[in-house]
């Protein structure tokens, strides 16, 4: 079987690395795939926006399985798109609808879903600019912290906790009055703030059978400590010491079960991963967020946990027979710590040649934001540059494995954080 992976991150990394494994899997594309991509599966210079250029390829390579990496594309209908055209009937897409795909595209229709289905959530009302003002009165009583969404895709950046009711309004004024987050903002979700532990659990569902993969940890913040500016990620852990089997069979139970009800029962045909951000209150699940797909970096701690045969999985769910696969997952500790270019999540500079990963040893070196320049050297092309995984019997030992890589790894401005995992190793304490 030929597959096709959209995307060009870590994540798409990872699952290339497990595909190219595969006894099923002959030939593996990326579009557009990465440096590190490269070397393992067979980059083709398309944007993973471009349907048309997606399907051309897709016949020309005689692709049967394509797997969606990042949200947009599936936000945007790729699926609706596939399914739309008589000449690829026969070709497998992993990743929702366009219908699914609400479930992140739009958080007011994710929390009238939640609402719907009583699957447990922060309680929230939604406004426009039409009922600004009530929105205003509404904000001065809230209570603080107030967590204020835009409704659309943000980049990550659309969530905003205000400690004060001046912020919160003013916030509040400049999605809905001012297009802060553009079309994003259009609607704002105002939010109760959830005091808890955060974590992510992953499901992969056919449409009617699921399995739960194993659950992560990420490290959103830029700075040590969890302190300055959200990122897309500076590193996961996976599994997570504070959701034990009890609390994970709450989640099945509380979140996975209504949710793929509520989808049926909605009428959207859902077949990919769904990723529940979660706080764990007391050790009671409620749900943050979904994404329709999974994490990164929590793909790069996921899938080296898998042992089973990821296009035999990827193949079992297209085909709607999950509940015949016997998911394997090690009990071994994974960490990822993501190197990054200096000055990201703000301006930074491309280009920077990479050295030191012929060094790294017993970790694995997924690369995000890499390409070639014109003398066939790696070079840094984006912000989050590598994420590399250290897989060990104990917490220690990954965070170390993966930090020693980190610190092997160089280019000109690398940043990367000292303390992935390391909280997680005192929690028992
Ligand atoms: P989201 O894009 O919805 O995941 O929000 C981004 C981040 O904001 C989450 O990962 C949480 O850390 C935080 N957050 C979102 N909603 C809440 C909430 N209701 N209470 C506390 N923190 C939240």
């Amino acid at each position: 079987m030929n597959i096709l992976i959209l995307g060009s991150g870590g994540r798409e990394h990872a699952f290339a690395w497990k595909i190219a494994q595969s006894p099923l899997c002959d030939t593996l594309f990326m579009a557009p795939g990465n440096a590190g991509t490269a070397g393992i599966a067979t980059n083709l210079s398309i944007s993973y926006n471009d349907f048309d250029a997606i399907a051309n390829a897709v016949i020309e390579n005689n692709i049967e399985l394509v797997i969606v990496g990042p949200e947009e594309p599936l936000v945007n209908g790729v699926v609706d798109y596939f399914n739309a055209r008589e000449d690829l009937s026969k070709v497998r897409i992993i990743g929702p609808d366009k219908a699914g795909a609400q479930l992140e595209g739009s958080k007011d229709f994710s929390k009238q879903f939640m609402d719907k289905y009583g699957i447990p959530t922060a309680a929230s009302r939604t406004f426009t600019a039409e009922d600004l003002e009530v929105g205003l009165e509404y904000l001065e009583n809230h209570s603080l912290p107030i967590v204020l969404k835009a409704d659309g895709l943000a980049a990550g950046k659309g969530v905003i906790i205000a400690e004060k009711h001046s912020d919160a309004t003013q916030a509040f004024r400049e999605m809905l009055l001012d297009g802060k987050f553009g079309k994003a903002g259009n609607k704002v979700v105002i939010e109760q703030f959830l005091k808890g532990i955060e974590l992510s659990v992953f499901v992969l569902t056919d449409g009617e059978h699921y399995k739960i993969l194993p659950e992560a940890k990420d490290y959103k913040r830029i700075g040590e400590n969890d302190t300055g500016l959200n990122t897309g990620g500076m590193g996961a852990v996976s599994p997570v010491v504070f959701a034990d089997a009890n609390f994970i069979r709450k989640v099945e139970e509380k979140v996975v079960k209504p949710t793929l009800f509520g989808l049926q029962s909605e009428g959207i045909k859902y077949v990919g991963f769904i990723f529940i951000g979660l706080m764990n209150i007391k050790g009671e699940p409620y749900v943050i967020e979904y994404n329709v797909r999974m994490g990164d970096p929590e793909t790069e701690v996921v899938v080296p946990r898998i042992q089973s045969d990821f296009a035999m999985l990827m193949a079992s769910t297209a085909k709607g027979t999950l509940q015949d696969f016997d998911l394997q997952i090690s009990p071994q500790v994974a960490v990822t710590t993501v190197v990054v270019s200096g000055g990201y999540p703000e301006d930074y500079e491309k280009g920077k040649v990479i050295s030191g990963t012929d060094k790294v040893e017993d970790v694995h070196v997924f690369h995000a934001g890499t390409t070639f320049n014109a003398n066939a050297e790696v070079v840094t092309n984006g912000g989050r540059v590598m994420a590399l995984t250290g897989l060990a019997n104990s917490l220690e030992n990954a965070v170390h494995k993966s930090q020693r890589a980190a610190q092997a790894v160089q280019y000109e401005g690398k940043y990367f954080r000292h303390d992935i995992g390391v909280d997680l190793i005192r929690y028992n304490d």
